[in-house]
């Protein structure tokens, strides 16, 4: 098999591993050039807040491992693709030295052993930095069940490390694969990546819905990884069933419980605002988020009088909807100079006005009472 059908089959393989934004496809015309959707190439953000863009590939879509969804367990019938370490780093420069990408993102599926396969895919990863001198953003996958010597090593070469949890929990595990150790396999791994020094941190990834968990399975998990293992992020990847697997005739997740999802980590992340806060107020008895936006029924719940513009402290300006951390900040700030008397210099600092109007009192002026909002 030549490089260029192993680059298709394994950057099409990746796609189920989020990184950060993904194209939608456009009508193929063969007069045009490039296509938003190719396989292998993905964007990401940097700490400093850069976009780039990734060659995001696996090492092999060969895997000893059997969980239900993924089209690379070792029972679903497929085309396996497997690069050599010196094959991988040279198409990888090649691409870079022409400028399609700026960085690698790397994952596979197990082939032998955790290790045997980390070992070949930190040979590559080690290519690059040593032969070719390469010094730009390598985002390394850790492999379930991996050793503490081969996560050294990965953490070694690499500004971002990755060990997707899946599922919230061991019993959710035990629903998927019958080989995956939750608490061994996985978070005693998220425990040794925790140890090392990485300059974009690390991360972790939920397949939502893959079995029939509830939100507050994984917002707990969520909150827990935050505080325990001191995650940069979280991502929740909607389950869409893939053809030829066990879990093919189960439901597709819809992208707005996924979306909710990433709202209530962003108010975990950067809200100041706790987990115990919403299981009280927002999640369901059934577990799950209601449908709408988490931070309007946060507020409905939570502020009682409209929030004074001029007075409030920062954590109660963020619990109104339309008002952000950033947003929050430039309002006290510039009540340092002078009172905010008008919608347009609260708009002109950033507040979404359109939601936050019901829950603001701006020098007297309450809009409308909070249950006319409904
Ligand atoms: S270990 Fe990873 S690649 Fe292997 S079957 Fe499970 S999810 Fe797929």
């Amino acid at each position: 098999m030549n490089t260029l059908e192993k680059v298709k089959i394994l950057g099409a393989a990746s796609k189920y591993d989020i990184c950060a934004s993904s194209a939608s496809p456009r009508n193929h015309s063969s007069e045009r050039i490039g296509n938003p959707c190719g396989p292998g190439i993905c964007k990401s953000f940097t700490p400093d807040g850069r976009c780039v863009t990734l060659f995001k590939v696996l090492y092999s879509n060969s895997c000893t491992h059997d969980c239900k969804y993924c089209m690379n367990n070792n029972k679903c019938s497929k085309k396996v693709a497997m690069f050599e370490p010196q094959e991988l780093a040279q198409t990888f420069m090649k691409l870079y030295l022409q400028n399609y990408v700026e960085g690698l993102f790397l994952s596979s599926g197990i082939v032998k052993d955790s290790d045997y396969t980390m070992g070949l895919m930190l040979d590559a990863v080690r290519l690059l930095r040593e032969k070719y001198l390469f010094n730009g953003y390598v985002h390394l996958k850790v492999l379930p069940g991996s050793s503490l010597e081969m996560v050294k090593q990965a953490a070694e070469l690499s500004d971002r490390l990755s060990l997707n949890l899946e599922v919230p929990s061991k019993t959710r595990m035990s629903e998927i694969s019958e080989i995956k150790d939750y608490k061994v396999d996985i978070i005693r791994r998220h425990n040794y990546i925790k140890r090392q020094r990485l300059a974009s941190g690390a991360t972790t990834q939920f397949v939502v819905g893959s079995t029939d968990e509830s939100d507050f399975e994984i917002l707990e998990k969520t909150n827990w990884m935050y505080e325990r293992m001191n995650l940069k992020r979280v991502y929740f990847n909607a389950f869409v069933p893939v053809p030829k697997t066990d879990l093919q005739n189960k439901q597709q997740v819809s992208l707005e419980r996924e979306h909710r999802l990433y709202q209530v980590d962003f108010m975990l992340r950067k809200y100041n605002i706790s987990f115990k806060t919403f299981k009280k107020h927002v999640l369901s008895d059934n577990g799950m988020l209601p449908r709408g936006d988490p931070k309007i029924f946060l507020a409905k719940e939570l502020i009682k009088e409209p929030v004074s513009i001029n007075s409030a402290g920062e954590d109660e300006l963020l619990k109104v909807p339309g008002i952000g951390p950033l947003s929050a900040k430039r309002i006290i700030s510039f009540r340092r100079q002078k009172s905010i008397k008008t919608y347009s210099t609260l708009q002109a600092l950033g507040v979404v006005l359109k939601r936050a109007k019901s829950f603001i009192n701006l020098n007297g002026i309450v809009q409308r009472s909070l249950g006319d909002y409904y």
